[in-house]
Formats: structure tokens, C-alpha cells, sequence
């Protein structure tokens, strides 16, 4: 296929294949597939390698996605352009260490880049239907923002937006309940996983079948695959930048969304990389990979200072563990980083390089320090995930510095906030969406 011609679009089936096989549009409505399941693309097209050309992200968006969203190049690229209204620098910080720094978007996160094109994707798809929708959201923090942010005034979307509450930072809080056109935010007595369940069982319940609801959680292929983009930007950036190998990417782990996006990545370029999954003491994926747990013998969440990876059941290990089955131990390695060793890799990147970096960027960063001393040779690009000033007390307790403030943040401060308090329970959670549908 040509990169400009009409995309004839690779199919996605479940997880679990027990659902029809369905096209990207209709993934992307559905979030969940009937059978409980996670979407997957049934192939992989390769691209022809002209993304490597690029000079604007939306450029290596419109090589690489039109197979798999089903559009054409032009309109991908357009997609992306609105939706990548902001820079994604690959910063250097000592010689073969590199920081991709994905959150100069609106909320300061990188769950802006997914939600942002996914935003505008289910917009127009909803559009060119005549339909509307609900999409529900669990967030452990940083995703709530970002997709209220996305999808606020889409006329054809409302969104209803899952926290635990008293379990996300100030900032993140603000974010998350800033009042918006069409956004409801939800304060859920329970935790993250718990909220995550509870949008699971939403999507699969048949009394809210009317309500058209949909999920801007990483179980929505919409979502990560946009994610792709980055990860081949950030090789693109780096051979610029005279780097001539192919990088290897620590990933700052939690869902598991991110890194699923890279090895996606990794196939599509194709773009020969490894992966390291950097995660904080929620650590069952690296259990997993050191062949010390079991596939999907989840452990519950324990509360971090990178709060927005407390995952206890990642959601996308589902997706990693179909497409790739214990052949991700050939790809993937898995560090698990604890608050102390975050904290600590927090000062000395400061004190030693002069950068400040948000507690799970931090994580990322002692994981590659470990793979560095460990021999690992190479170009490291560490994903920088959130702006420091999202964390600015664990990362003035770490350096002594106060961050300087992210553009975006201050309208959060100001605007009026509102959260309706839920218990933990789906039939709370029904009545809510059909009182308010
Ligand atoms: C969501 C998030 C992560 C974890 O990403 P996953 O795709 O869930 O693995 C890491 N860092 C920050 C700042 C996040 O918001």
C-alpha cells in the first residue's frame, strides 16, 4: 500500500477471541470488546521507513497509522497536527542518556499525546455516524486530566471521569475536577484498580447498552496507538542529533499502555529496539518477567510517590501476554524502583546533570542507570512522563528546588472545581450514568 492511498483497514480482534473481529472504528466506539477482551490489530503492516524523513511527529503519524486507523494519510496527518500542538524534545543528559520529554501538552502529562488524537478520532467517527457517546474513564491521576481536557465541548462526547479519592496529588486533583462543558468527575471510595473495575463492568453491562459508552483508558486501542508516534519521532530526533544506533526506551510503567504502545512501535517502523519497563513498587510485571509470577496472578496496589503508575493489575499485560506470550522476556526487561531509589535518583540527576525530573520519570532514569551499570551499551532514551511541577513537594524534598511552574498548570488553579462523591459499586456507578444520561 502507498502511503497516500486509501488505507483499507487492518482488522482488530479480542484478547480473548470470543468477539467478532471489528474495524478501528469500531474499537475505538467500543473501548472493550463484547468478551471482556482487549483489542489488538490483526497484523502489523511494516511501513516502508519514510516516517525516518519526518520533520513533524504528525508526519511519522500519516507513514506509519493510515493501515491501522483505517483513513488516509492526509487525514491522519491533519488529526495529529491538531492534536500535536506541542513540542516532543528528545533532551540530552550525558553521553548515550536521553530523556524524551512528552509533557508539554495541556495537563503536563504524556496521556495528553493518546488522548488528544484520541479525542479527535472518536469525534469525527461519531460525526460521520450521527451518533454520541459516553466515554468513561478510571484514572489514577494523570489520565483523568488529560482526556476531561481532550474531550471537553466535543459536542458528541460526554465524559465521565473515575478517582480514587484522596489518592491523586493537588495538582492532579485540580486537573481532574475542574468544572467543563460535557465532563463529569467522579470521587470513588476505593482505589485505582477499583475504579479501573468498575469502568470494566460498565462497558459490559447490558442495562447501559443504550448509553453507548466507550473508554479513554489505555484498554482502548484509540488511545494507544497514537502512542506509537512518539516512540519513532524520538529515533527520527536522535539520528539528527548525529545518534546513529536505534535507542533502547525505559518506560515508566503502570497499565502498561505506554510500553505496549512501544513494541507496536517497534514492529510498524520497524525500529530495532528493547524495552525496559521501569516500574515502582507495583511491581508484578517485573516478577513476571523474572519468571517469579504467574500470567495474570495480580497483586492489589500499594500507594507510591509515582502515584499515577499504583497499578496492581495492569490492564494491557493482557495485550503484551496474547501478542507476545513469554517471548516478551526476549524484548523486555523489567526493573522495579523503590520511593527511596526514586528519591535519591531525583537529587543526584539534579545535583550530577542539572535536570529536574517528576518522580516516575525518576524511576525511569534510575532504571536505566541500573541497565548502564549493569553493561548495557547503546543510546538510553528515557521517557519523561509528567512535568515536574505536577510533583512539586516529592520534588522539592528530593533536590530542594522548587520546579518551575508548567505553562498549563496555572488555569487549572483558578478554575472552579466540582466532584460527586461514589462507592465503589457498579450499581452506583449505573445509576449515576442513566440519571444523568
Ligand atoms: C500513566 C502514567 C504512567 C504509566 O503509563 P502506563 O501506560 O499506564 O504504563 C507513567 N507516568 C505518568 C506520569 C503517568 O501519568
Amino acid at each position: 500500500m502507498s502511503a497516500t492511498g486509501v488505507a483499507s483497514g487492518v482488522g482488530f480482534r479480542s484478547t480473548r477471541g470470543l468477539a467478532p473481529e471489528v474495524s478501528f472504528e469500531e474499537a475505538l466506539l467500543a473501548g472493550l470488546a463484547p468478551d471482556g477482551g482487549l483489542y489488538l490489530p490483526t497484523e502489523l503492516p511494516a511501513s516502508d521507513g519514510t516516517w525516518r524523513e519526518a520533520t513533524h511527529p504528525a508526519e511519522v503519524a500519516a507513514a506509519v497509522l493510515p493501515p491501522l486507523l483505517g483513513l488516509e494519510a492526509g487525514e491522519v496527518e491533519a488529526v495529529f497536527r491538531e492534536a500535536l500542538d506541542f513540542p516532543l524534545p528528545v533532551v540530552s543528559l550525558a553521553p548515550g542518556l536521553h530523556v524524551l520529554e512528552l509533557f508539554h501538552g495541556p495537563t503536563a502529562a504524556f496521556k495528553d499525546v493518546g488522548a488528544r488524537a484520541m479525542a479527535r478520532l472518536m469525534d469525527r467517527a461519531l460525526a460521520r455516524r450521527g451518533e454520541s457517546a459516553t466515554v468513561l474513564v478510571a484514572t489514577s491521576g494523570d489520565t483523568g486530566g488529560a482526556v476531561a481536557d481532550a474531550f471537553a465541548g466535543l459536542g458528541a462526547v460526554r465524559v465521565a471521569v473515575l478517582f480514587p479519592r484522596g489518592q491523586v496529588s493537588d495538582v492532579q486533583e485540580a486537573q481532574l475536577t475542574a468544572v467543563r462543558p460535557g465532563v463529569t468527575a467522579y470521587a470513588v471510595e476505593g482505589t485505582f484498580d477499583d475504579c479501573q473495575r468498575l469502568v470494566k463492568g460498565a462497558l459490559v453491562d447490558e442495562r447501559l447498552a443504550d448509553l453507548r459508552l466507550s473508554t479513554a483508558n489505555s484498554i482502548n486501542v484509540g488511545r494507544l496507538l497514537p502512542q506509537v508516534v512518539y516512540y519513532l519521532w524520538a529515533a527520527v530526533a536522535l539520528r539528527r542529533a548525529g545518534v546513529e544506533r536505534d535507542p533502547w526506551f525505559v518506560v515508566p510503567s503502570g497499565n502498561l499502555g505506554n510500553l505496549t504502545a512501544g513494541l507496536l512501535a517497534a514492529q510498524l517502523g520497524p525500529l530495532t529496539a528493547r524495552f525496559v519497563a521501569a516500574h515502582n513498587a507495583n511491581d508484578y510485571f517485573v516478577r513476571f518477567l523474572a519468571g517469579a509470577a504467574e500470567p495474570h496472578a495480580f497483586a492489589g496496589s500499594v500507594r507510591t510517590l509515582s502515584n499515577a503508575m499504583d497499578v496492581g493489575g495492569p490492564s494491557n499485560f493482557e495485550r503484551l501476554y496474547a501478542a507476545r506470550g513469554y517471548g516478551l522476556r526476549d524484548l523486555v526487561t523489567g526493573q522495579a524502583v523503590s520511593d527511596a531509589a526514586t528519591l535519591e535518583r531525583m537529587r543526584e540527576t539534579h545535583a550530577d546533570l542539572g535536570y529536574l525530573a517528576c518522580p516516575h520519570t525518576a524511576v525511569g532514569l534510575e532504571a536505566a542507570h541500573r541497565e548502564r551499570l549493569g553493561g548495557r551499551g547503546g543510546p538510553a532514551v528515557v521517557l519523561a512522563t509528567a512535568h515536574p511541577a505536577k510533583f512539586p513537594d516529592t520534588v522539592a524534598r528530593a533536590t530542594g528546588v522548587v520546579p518551575p511552574p508548567h505553562p498549563g498548570l496555572a488555569r487549572f488553579e483558578r478554575a472552579e472545581k466540582r466532584a460527586v462523591p461514589l462507592p465503589a459499586d457498579p450499581s452506583a456507578l449505573r445509576s449515576e450514568l442513566l440519571a444523568s444520561a
